[in-house]
């Protein structure tokens, strides 16, 4: 039941109502609606609390000005940060799907797991290198303006920006995976012991253990007065506790899909169909079966093609019955089609960023071997 969950979480995206903002660098730029109350909170907060204690004297609307100027820029300081990671997970070809702000701050979204400790070390550490850059020069600059009399309503933001990008800088190195410090953790365990399951479970424990400091430190912080800060440390803690133990899981999945090659989880008497069938024929053998997201169109055992089930049924012509299969044939095999050499856990990963149920095995360059359903592959999981 346990792996059933875990698989299913995998198939999971963490986040559903996001909306892509901008491109930056050729990333998509993506917010999560959940970031709306953080960035609420924080314009509060500031208008409020932080400057109209700190530089008293202004009306309202300057406080909530400089709050809501202060938050984007702390949100543009995340991106920063992120953009930071993603740049260098690029140069090591990496792809990264995008960057996404949520609630807790930012995540670049990187397609794989980095091939070698060093690069895991160097895309995990540029990131808190970053913000302590940022830091630095935020600080310099509210105090070299303030020598030079700039507005002090602009020094006290750069304060503000200086000291939360400091902040960030080192929470984000404190060595509990799956923070960057975590990362950075495993990459030289993993250097050291050469072995990646073993370095993701001790920091990972180590994450969990720091998830469960941060709870405890707020409820402490709620019983002693601070109810705001302790509940926020709360939902952080639990944030962290949850992430580790899923990135462990995945790992453990990873390892476990890796030893199963795709020869053992073959399906050979699945549907198929050539270039002139009809679409008629085809939906009639469809009947009463699973749906795939699409079917091989084969000739002579060769894979030619695959039919997308979603362009078929988009359409609405009359007579449509009769057309054939190879009007709607996409012939890019490369986008549903793996090497009999291939592993389970490259199946499901070309599955999963792909978005397909199933995939298609070949022997040589185009001989059709047989299918690999995710269905399969999860079932496989349940079993172990
Ligand atoms: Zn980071």
């Amino acid at each position: 039941m346990r792996n059933r969950c875990v698989a299913a979480q995998l198939e999971d995206t963490m986040f559903r109502r996001r909306l892509e903002i901008f491109r930056l660098f050729g990333f998509p730029i993506r917010v999560d609606l959940s970031w709306l109350i953080i960035l609420f909170l924080v314009t509060y907060s500031l208008a409020a609390g932080f400057f109209p204690s700190n530089h008293p004297g202004l009306p309202v609307s300057a406080y909530w000005a400089m709050g809501f100027v202060a938050a984007m820029g702390l949100f543009a300081s995340v991106l920063f940060h992120e953009l930071a990671h993603s740049l260098v997970a690029r140069h090591y070809s990496i792809q990264i799907d995008g960057i996404t702000l949520f609630i807790f701050g930012g995540v670049a979204e990187m397609r794989e797991e980095s091939p070698s400790p060093k690069v895991e070390f160097l895309v995990a550490v540029v990131g808190p290198i970053a913000s302590l850059i940022l830091a630095a020069t935020f600080l310099f600059l509210s105090r070299w303006g303030s020598s030079l009399e700039w507005n002090r309503s602009l020094l006290w933001i750069f304060y503000y920006l200086g000291i939360m990008n400091g902040i960030l800088g080192i929470f984000n190195l404190v060595p509990a995976f799956p923070l960057d410090g975590g990362r950075v953790f495993r990459s030289i365990l993993w250097a050291i012991k050469r072995d990646y399951l073993w370095a993701t479970k001790v920091s990972a424990i180590i994450g969990q253990g720091f998830g469960w400091l941060l709870v405890g430190w707020g409820a402490v912080s709620i019983v002693r007065g601070s109810p705001m800060d302790g509940l926020w440390l709360v939902l952080i803690g639990f944030f962290l506790k949850q992430a580790s133990s899923r990135s462990l899981e995945q790992v453990k999945i990873q390892r476990q899909l890796e030893k199963i090659p795709v020869s053992e989880i073959l399906d050979t008497n699945e549907l198929h169909f050539g270039p002139h069938d009809r679409l008629v024929d085809v939906f009639s053998q469809l009947e009463h079966r699973r749906i795939h997201t699409q079917y091989p169109i084969v000739r002579e055992g060769n894979l030619v093609g695959f039919l997308p089930i979603m362009k078929v049924h988009a359409l609405k012509d009359p007579g449509w019955e009769y057309r054939e299969v190879k009007e709607f044939i996409d012939t890019d095999i490369d986008i549903v089609a793996l090497s009999q050499g291939a592993n389970a856990w490259q199946a499901f990963q070309k599955m999963r960023n792909r978005g397909l149920s199933s995939l298609y095995i070949l022997e040589g360059d185009q001989h059709l071997k047989g299918w690999v359903t995710m269905e399969k592959i999860l079932n496989r999981l349940k079993l172990t």
